[in-house]
C-alpha cells in the first residue's frame, strides 16, 4: 500500500478505556500548577491564577463548523469539523484570529459540550475534527474525545497547534491524536521571542516534531483525505526566509522527505504588526520571490510533499 492510500482507524478507537481515563486524571491534575505548554507558567488555574494563556481551568469556544479553507486532505467535499478554542498558548503579534486568541472572545464549554459539537460535525459530514489552539485545553479535549468516542466518534482528530508544546504532554496524545498539524513558525529563538513572544521556541519545536513524528508517521491518506500522520504547516514570513529554509533543512535532514509541508502564502501583518512600528519587519505581505526562494529550496531538500498554493499571494 502506498504512503498516500491507507485504511486507518482513528487510533483513539482502540485506546484502552482505563488508560483513556488515567491520561485525562492525570492531564487535569497538570491545571493546578499547569505545565501544559513550553511556557511552563506553574500557576494553579484551578483557583483561578492566569499564566500566558490567559486562561483559567474553564475551556472557551469561539466557534465550531464545517471549515472549507484548509488543505484539500482535511476539508474533502464535506470540510473539516474544526473547533476554535479560544485564547491561545503563543501571543503573535501578527495573529489574524487575534480576538479569538488573545481577546478570548468564546463560551465557556465542558467536555462533554466539546464532545456534542464533535459529533454534530460527524453527523454533518465532516471528514475530522480539528481543534485550533488546543494545547492549553489539553486535558478538556482528551475528555471531549473520550467522551464522544463512547458516543460513536469515528474521526481522525486533528492538533491544530503552533507548536509550543511539551514532549512530556505529547506523550499523553499518544494514541488519541491522529494528525498533528503544527505551525511551525521560527527557526530562530529571537523572531520567535520577538514576534511569538514564545522564548526557545527553536530548539523546542524540534523536539516536539520528532516526538510527533514518532508518534504519527508521516501524513497518510484514503479516498484523498487525511487519516492520520504529521501535517506541516509554515507560514511564509516576509524577511525572515533564511529562518524557512531552516525549517525545510529540519525537516527533510531530521524527519523525512516524506513530509507533507504546506507553505502557507497568505501573510498578512495583522493586529500589532500592522500598526505599531516596533514590528515594521514584518509589517507588509511576502514577496513572490521570497515565497519561490523557499519552494525551490524544499525542492532541492528533495522535499516530495511540499504544498505550493499561490492563490494568496499578493498581485
Ligand atoms: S497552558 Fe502554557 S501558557 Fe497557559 S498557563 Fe499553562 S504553561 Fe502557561
Amino acid at each position: 500500500m502506498s504512503i498516500n492510500e491507507t485504511d486507518d482507524a482513528p487510533v483513539y478507537r482502540s485506546l484502552p478505556s482505563s488508560e483513556f481515563k488515567r491520561r485525562v486524571e492525570t492531564l487535569w491534575s497538570r491545571y493546578g500548577e499547569c505545565d501544559l505548554c513550553a511556557y511552563d507558567c506553574g500557576v494553579d488555574r484551578t483557583a483561578g491564577k492566569l499564566g500566558t494563556c490567559q486562561v483559567d481551568d474553564t475551556a472557551h469556544v469561539s466557534s465550531y463548523f464545517p471549515h472549507f479553507g484548509e488543505e484539500d486532505c482535511l476539508r474533502g467535499h464535506n470540510g473539516s469539523g474544526t473547533i476554535f478554542l479560544a485564547n491561545c498558548n503563543m501571543k503573535c503579534v501578527f495573529c489574524q484570529n487575534f480576538e479569538t486568541s488573545h481577546q478570548a472572545m468564546g463560551e465557556p464549554v465542558t467536555p462533554d459540550e466539546i464532545a456534542s459539537m464533535s459529533l454534530e460535525l460527524q453527523a454533518r459530514g465532516c471528514h475530522n475534527i480539528n481543534f485550533v489552539s488546543p494545547t492549553h485545553h489539553s486535558p478538556h479535549l482528551v475528555e471531549a474525545i473520550r467522551i464522544a468516542r463512547e458516543r460513536g466518534l469515528d474521526l481522525p482528530v486533528v492538533w491544530n497547534c503552533g507548536g509550543y508544546e511539551r514532549v512530556e504532554i505529547l506523550k499523553y496524545l499518544d494514541g488519541i491524536v491522529d494528525i498533528y498539524m503544527p505551525d511551525v513558525k521560527w527557526a530562530d529563538d529571537r523572531s520567535a521571542a520577538l514576534y511569538s513572544k514564545a522564548p526557545g521556541y527553536w530548539s523546542n519545536i524540534q523536539e516536539s516534531l520528532h516526538e510527533m513524528h514518532r508518534q504519527v508517521g508521516d501524513l497518510r491518506m484514503s479516498d484523498g483525505l487525511a487519516t492520520g500522520g504529521l501535517l506541516v504547516r509554515h507560514l511564509v514570513m516576509p524577511n525572515h526566509v533564511d529562518s524557512g529554509k531552516r525549517i525545510l533543512e529540519f525537516i527533510a535532514d531530521e524527519l523525512s522527505r516524506d513530509t507533507f509541508v504546506n507553505l502557507m502564502a497568505q501573510y498578512q501583518p495583522h493586529y500589532k504588526a500592522r500598526t505599531e512600528e516596533f514590528y515594521a519587519d514584518i509589517g507588509r505581505r511576502i514577496t513572490s520571490e521570497e515565497y519561490d526562494t523557499l519552494v525551490e529550496h524544499g525542492r532541492d531538500l528533495g522535499l516530495n510533499r511540499l504544498q505550493v498554493d499561490r492563490r494568496h499571494m499578493p498581485a
